[in-house]
């Protein structure tokens, strides 16, 4: 079943707001079986949008749209599909009893217009909305269907999984299980070439790269029947594919190199401080970021200036005066000071020159040194990235996590 996904809003197409809901939407229907081959994006203009509801039945199986189901003027979704498909729109009196027990239960007074949310097409199956008053519908028509979903993400996520998904898995004989293999530490071509056998060996499973900053993904996609197990298409490939890349692989199970890092230091009860120069927090934050983290997150320094780093955690200045304050010499003592100030297991650092200004020409903007010391082994990581500053600043945090990540695994494995 081939699918096209319309968005609607004019704020979307005056550039104020971005179509996240289409790219929610087209990252889950694979896993349904779906193919996604067109995004449109409409106004709230009658004429058009009619022109766009056409156009996408004509050359889809399936069309999801997003916004326009509100009660005022201009939600014009469904009575505009209505119109095309030549439907009444007809009352539905128990969503008149849920929409007016909605404003009862929130304390609002519901204006007469909140009624235009309880009229559907003829024939529409309705989709609760468990977080905002505007149903959605499913309507079939002649081999093919539209599905109307409310426009705000936290109300279209929701009901997209609890209807949407089931309905198109309960449609197909097919489905698409993926694997995200997710890389940190080599670029794509590096994945692409150590693979390329692979890639171009493909049927079943399929194999796509993809760049993020500081990532690489790697979708493992297997076809199978609804019934049928993937683990046996997937399994090998994945396999091979990690003994080829090994622990520059940090997860397949779709967790983030944070959080990777951060499940890897509270399972191995390793307790860390971190000192932090041009991330300013931001190792800190993110780590913040995961429940559990208390139990070995002791505390960070955020040591911007000289003064800082020599009377937080310890620096000297005659290290600071001879190698600079963005020197492997620098950041090897702010993690030994920041891991004996705090008492914890390892001690991690980051400095660097984040840009714009501030570069010379042997230490250009986008050099960085990261250092970790447990006490008795450390280790220090230099960096030249590229970028603007809020990059760097990011791939900075991004090595740290890597750099603890790959440090507890050489240590303590995996298990
Ligand atoms: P409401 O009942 O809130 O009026 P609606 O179904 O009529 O819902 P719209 O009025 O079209 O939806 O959009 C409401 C809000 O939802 C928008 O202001 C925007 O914040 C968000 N939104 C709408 N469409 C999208 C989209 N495609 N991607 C991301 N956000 C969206
Ligand atoms: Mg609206």
């Amino acid at each position: 079943m081939d699918a096209e996904i319309l968005a609607v809003g004019t704020e979307l197409l005056m550039g104020q707001i971005a179509n996240t809901n289409a790219q929610y939407i087209s990252s889950r229907l694979p896993d349904a079986g779906i193919n996604v081959y067109y995004h449109s994006v409409v106004g709230d203009n009658p004429v058009r949008l009619k022109d766009a509801v056409k156009r996408a039945l004509q050359r889809s199986d399936a069309v999801i749209m997003t916004g326009g189901l509100g009660p005022t003027q201009d939600d014009l979704t469904k009575e505009t599909v209505a119109e095309v498909l030549g439907r009444k729109m007809v009352l539905n009196e128990e969503c008149l009893k849920k929409i007016e027990e909605f404003f009862r239960r929130t304390g609002r007074v519901m204006s007469e217009n909140n009624k235009r949310q309880a009229y559907f097409p003829e024939g529409s199956i309705i989709l609760d909305n468990g977080t905002g008053t505007a149903p959605g519908c499913i309507v079939e028509t002649d081999g093919k269907v539209v599905i109307m979903l409310p426009g705000p993400p936290s109300e279209m996520k929701p009901m997209f999984e609890r209807y949407v998904m089931p309905y198109f898995l309960s449609k197909s004989e097919y489905v698409l299980h993926s694997v995200y293999v997710r890389i940190f530490g080599i670029g794509e071509s590096m994945v692409e070439s150590m693979l390329m056998d692979l890639i171009d060996a493909q049927t079943n499973p399929t194999l796509a790269t993809y760049a993020r900053e500081g990532e690489v993904t790697l979708r493992v996609t297997a076809r199978c029947r609804r019934d049928e197990d993937p683990e046996p298409v997937l399994k090998p490939v994945i396999d091979e594919i990690s003994a080829r890349l090994g622990d520059n692989i940090f997860s397949t199970d779709g967790r983030s190199l944070e959080q990777v890092t951060a499940d890897l230091l509270i399972k191995k009860g390793v307790s860390i401080a971190v000192a932090e120069s041009c991330t300013a927090g931001m190792i800190c934050s993110r780590l913040g970021d995961i429940p559990g983290i208390s139990a070995v997150f002791n505390r960070g320094f955020v040591t911007y200036s000289n003064e800082a780093k020599v009377e937080n955690l310890g620096v000297s200045m005659e290290t600071l005066m001879k190698h600079g304050a963005v020197s492997r010499e620098t950041a090897l003592e702010m993690a030994r000071g920041a891991r004996k100030a705090a008492g914890t297991h390892i001690g991690v650092s980051v400095t660097g020159i984040a840009g714009p200004g501030g570069g010379t020409p042997e230490k250009p903007v986008g050099t960085v040194f990261m250092a970790l010391s447990d006490g008795a082994y450390e280790t220090c990581r230099e960096l030249h990235l590229w970028g603007d500053r809020a990059k760097i600043r990011n791939l900075s945090a991004l090595n740290a996590f890597d750099m603890i990540r790959r440090y507890l695994l050489s240590k303590y494995g995996n298990d």
